[in-house]
């Protein structure tokens, strides 16, 4: 988009002469121009490899990259039919399909439960947030990539375990699992928990 804004301004400089009603005058309307044009060129030849090098360094299939919040921190997708929310680190557009794609760092060989309950989560973020159904999601690790449906039998799972924190939320009797520091250390809840190991 940027790209072609940029080839139609830069062309637009070079054979118009509508310079000729601008309050500057011609020469310094020209080069301004030019510059301009040639900046967006650069901007939208910028974002186009970027969005290569990224599907090609996470193996995110053809389509468009709408959303990329491990470049630029994106809006928070939010769920009221389950009360969820959260940010997937990019969704991609392939034809009238979303593809929600998860990166995690860590060295898995194979999908560990509790990221396919996160991209599961995630597709239900998007179906309620742009109202289509999405069929699959895209975890990423450093060994290789998974592609996970959202068949009947992750969705019930998902359900269960917002039912199970939702009650021990009610009934007050959520309680620490792990004796993992590192996990408190990152945790979004470490403020209010009265649990927490650091
Ligand atoms: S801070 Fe509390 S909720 Fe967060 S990981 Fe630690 S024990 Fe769990």
């Amino acid at each position: 988009m940027v790209l072609s804004v940029g080839y139609t301004f830069y062309y637009f400089c070079i054979t118009t002469s509508y310079w000729e009603v601008a309050f500057i005058d011609p020469w310094s309307f020209t080069v301004i121009s030019l510059i301009i044009g040639i900046l967006l060129i650069v901007l939208g030849t910028y974002y186009s490899w970027k969005n290569h090098h990224i599907k090609r360094s996470y193996h995110i299939p053809d389509g468009k990259i709408t959303y990329a919040d491990l470049n630029i921190s994106e809006k928070t997708l939010f769920s009221p039919r389950y009360r969820l929310a959260g940010k997937p680190d990019y969704i991609v557009k392939q034809q009238e399909k979303l593809l929600p794609v998860e990166v995690k760092s860590g060295a898995y060989s194979h999908p560990q439960f509790h990221h396919i309950m996160q991209l599961t989560a995630y597709c239900v973020l998007l179906e309620d947030t742009f109202q289509t159904f999405v069929p699959q999601g895209l975890l990423v690790y450093p060994s290789g990539h998974h592609m996970i449906m959202m068949n009947p039998k992750v969705r019930f799972q998902l359900e269960q375990i917002i039912h199970e924190i939702n009650y021990s939320k009610r009934s007050q009797t959520a309680y620490r699992n792990h004796h993992d520091k590192w996990k408190c250390r990152s945790c979004s809840l470490r403020q209010h928990c009265m649990e927490k190991l650091i």
